[in-house]
């Protein structure tokens, strides 16, 4: 479990059992705890992860495949198999949008056959990456899916690029990497067409049973509260309203006039509960069901897949655990 997700857990604990009692003292010396925490456990990964930047040997020479965030590499890793080494840029649990590539993701981008992006804006942090590394082409995943704009705040009538949360919509993203990979491994052309058909069935299947379970929400709970905007898609397939604090994580987020309109909203339409994603602070959504009558509902997982003893360590594990948790907060009445 990442320290979010254990902070997020005691956040629920907190505003839901002890609702309005000065649970934001103890929140605050909890997070002053974990950024101490945080920051030697960081300093620690450093090491252990230089120390651990495979040779060519080591790699087998296999082709190496880097992906911006967990999710696509994920992805990446199911149409590859064996034929590829696929690696993330960004770690379970980190924030995405504001990333900054360190010294070491470019010497580990050295090696890299191809880099896997999702575009619309959401990594613009790979600039850097293209300036240093002209000659390892960066490719967007999300091409040829139907964009959904934002549709309020500083970002108004820019594309969310959120897509992979409508499971469809992540069947574009595996038909783009299939491609790639192709072309990159002619070789393996049956291998990885193969394995996209088979990736891609079991992603239908996916949102047949998400399509279901999200259909038994009474009429008047189908709302879907979140910290960041991350879930038109999702609640787009899904007929859910969306509601959010900020609609992309950015330097703009967590206003106290977007909290007040949050907490306004759930009053007006006794919302049953409010989520927040596992790479954001928790802290303002906490604040909104303290002083509402919604609870704090589980963590959802959206932007990163979780650590690998946590509920969602892969794309599907992901949308499934996240839909049965949103599920589960807004069935209680
Ligand atoms: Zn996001």
């Amino acid at each position: 479990m990442t320290l979010m997700a254990q902070k997020y857990q005691k956040l629920i604990i907190g505003t839901n059992l002890l609702k309005r009692n000065r649970i934001m003292i103890k929140n605050l010396v909890i997070a002053g705890l974990l950024v101490v925490i945080a920051v030697l456990a960081f300093q620690r990964n450093d090491v252990s992860q230089q120390a651990q930047l495979p040779t060519a040997e080591s790699a087998e020479d296999k082709v190496v495949v880097l992906s911006t965030f967990t999710v696509i590499a994920d992805m990446v890793s199911e149409i590859g198999g064996d034929k590829i080494d696929s690696r993330s840029i960004t770690k379970p649990g980190a924030e995405i949008h504001g990333y900054q590539p360190t010294p070491s993701d470019l010497v580990q981008a050295q090696d890299a056959s191809i880099i896997f992006e999702n575009g619309m804006n959401l990594e613009l942090w790979t600039e850097k990456l293209r300036a240093s590394l002209p000659d390892v082409p960066v490719v967007r995943v999300s091409d040829g899916v139907e964009v959904i704009n934002i549709s309020s705040d500083a970002y108004a009538g820019k594309p969310n690029p959120h897509a992979w949360m409508s499971p469809q919509q992540g069947l574009v993203y595996v038909e783009n990497i299939r491609r790639e990979l192709t072309n990159i491994l002619p070789e393996h052309e049956v291998y990885f067409r193969e394995r996209a058909e088979d990736y891609s069935a079991r992603i239908q299947e996916l949102d047949e049973r998400l399509a279901a379970t999200v259909a038994d929400l009474p009429e008047n709970n189908r709302a879907l509260v979140t910290c960041e905007g991350a879930f038109s898609y999702l609640a787009n397939d899904y007929g859910l309203d969306e509601i959010y604090l900020w609609a992309t994580n950015s330097d703009k987020q967590g206003t106290p006039q977007q909290v007040a309109r949050v907490i306004e909203e759930v009053n007006s339409r006794n919302i049953p509960a409010v989520f927040c994603e596992s790479t954001v602070e928790p802290q303002l959504q906490s604040e909104v069901a303290a002083a509402t009558e919604a609870e704090l509902g589980g963590l959802l997982y959206v932007d990163s897949l979780s650590e690998a003893d946590g509920p969602a360590t892969s794309y599907i594990n992901l949308l499934e655990h996240t839909t049965n948790i949103i599920v589960a907060g807004l069935t209680k009445s």
